[in-house]
């Protein structure tokens, strides 16, 4: 009997795990994939850590998440400057001086306010409702034109405005020139990979892989006294409310006998005709070298479609839709009613958590648990 079974090896599972133990408590571990990590595994790919579930990238303004995690890796110095590709025209990630000289040939913030302003005004909007009208208020109609529009339809599979404000308020628009896409206080990227940033959360914890909770459930359940689960929380009680929507994502992968494909680690395609949002090539997460600095002769990129979710695929992204929204909260009561199973994390909360974000809440969480 453990005090804790845990399902799913993915960052909050992993950090209850770890918590847990520390408190002397008894934990085991099950994950239906055959690796841990969740979608933040990564994979020796001819030396390069590839991000298998799409590329991740450390970011937090909370310096207890920091010092937590560098407990078990060290992270590199890693600063994400996504560029932008529209029809072979390149703009500079996020949203700051840079993108607006290259857009409008402004030289001082002054000029590239007043454009916005202007833009803004020209499409009348006061009280912004919708992504759409957001985002011009934020940068004006060119930028959303251009680097927006396309890129966001791709990514939600809906017209921009019938999705929430609120996806587009992530990134970051500046007056200053900044490539650094994260207003973040310290970021990173796991020296050696996400892997073995969870491996090591998860030294010494009993761990059983290819072990498909729901398939096995009352039978698990008989393994102890309480159930951390990660997964789905629409799949634990069976769809009966129906199902949830997420966004998927297919990977084409492809390794290259060449040093360098595209110069950057994220190239975002913002035409609505590109059929993939962006290219990753995984080796400049670690600036093209190996742990002992070596250059790697190859690369490995990664194209990234987005699709609507059906049940096999893989979920990632919660759509907070005020439908889906409205559903989860449903589910929330009636995982309420299980006093013995704590749901968390981006699955088992619907909730579109960054890494950081996920980890405090399993830190909290296990906080409040194991007091
Ligand atoms: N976005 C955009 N153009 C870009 C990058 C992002 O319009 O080149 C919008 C898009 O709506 C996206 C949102 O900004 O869903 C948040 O982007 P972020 O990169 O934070 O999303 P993630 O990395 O989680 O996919």
């Amino acid at each position: 009997m453990y005090n804790y079974l845990i399902i799913g090896s993915g960052l909050y599972g992993a950090v209850f795990a770890q918590q847990a133990k520390a408190a002397g408590k008894s934990v085991l571990v099950i994950d239906k994939r055959n690796h841990i990590a969740g979608n933040v595994y990564t994979e020796k790919v001819e030396g390069i850590d590839f991000h298998k579930y799409g590329a991740h990238i450390f970011h937090t303004n909370n310096k207890q998440v920091w010092e937590y995690v560098n407990r078990f890796v060290d992270f590199n110095r890693f600063t994400n400057s996504p560029v932008a590709n529209y029809k072979g025209e390149l703009y500079s990630l996020p949203f700051n001086m840079y993108t607006f000289h290259k857009m409008w040939g402004v030289v001082t913030p002054q000029q590239a306010a007043e454009k916005i302003a202007r833009q803004k005004a020209a499409a009348g909007i006061t009280q912004p409702k919708n992504l759409e009208e957001q985002a011009i208020s934020l940068v004006g109609t060119d930028i959303y034109e251009k680097l927006i529009k396309g890129y966001t339809q791709k990514q939600w599979g809906r017209p921009c405005d019938q999705l929430s404000a609120f996806i587009i308020k992530r990134l970051p628009v500046r007056l200053t020139f900044d490539n650094n896409y994260f207003n973040a206080l310290y970021q990173g990227i796991p020296v050696g990979g996400y892997t073995r940033l969870v491996e090591n959360l998860l030294q010494g914890i009993e761990v059983r892989l290819n072990t498909d909770y729901l398939q096995h459930k009352t039978q698990l359940d008989t393994l102890a006294e309480k159930v951390v689960y990660t997964g789905p929380i629409d799949a634990y009680f069976n769809y009966r409310l129906g199902a949830l929507e997420y966004r998927s994502v297919r990977f084409e992968n492809e390794v290259l006998d060449i040093p360098n494909y595209q110069g950057n680690a994220a190239v975002n395609y913002t035409d609505a005709e590109t059929p993939y949002t962006r290219i990753i090539e995984h080796k400049w997460f670690t600036f093209g070298k190996d742990e002992d600095g070596n250059d790697l002769p190859k690369t490995v990129i990664s194209r990234e479609y987005s699709s609507e979710w059906k049940p096999g695929d893989e979920p990632y992204y919660p759509v907070n839709d005020e439908k889906n929204t409205a559903l989860y909260a449903r589910y929330k009561l009636l995982a309420e009613q299980q006093p013995k199973v704590l749901f968390g994390g981006r699955l088992g909360e619907y909730k579109y958590y960054d890494m950081d974000a996920v980890i405090l809440s399993a830190l909290q969480r296990a906080r409040a648990e194991l007091e």
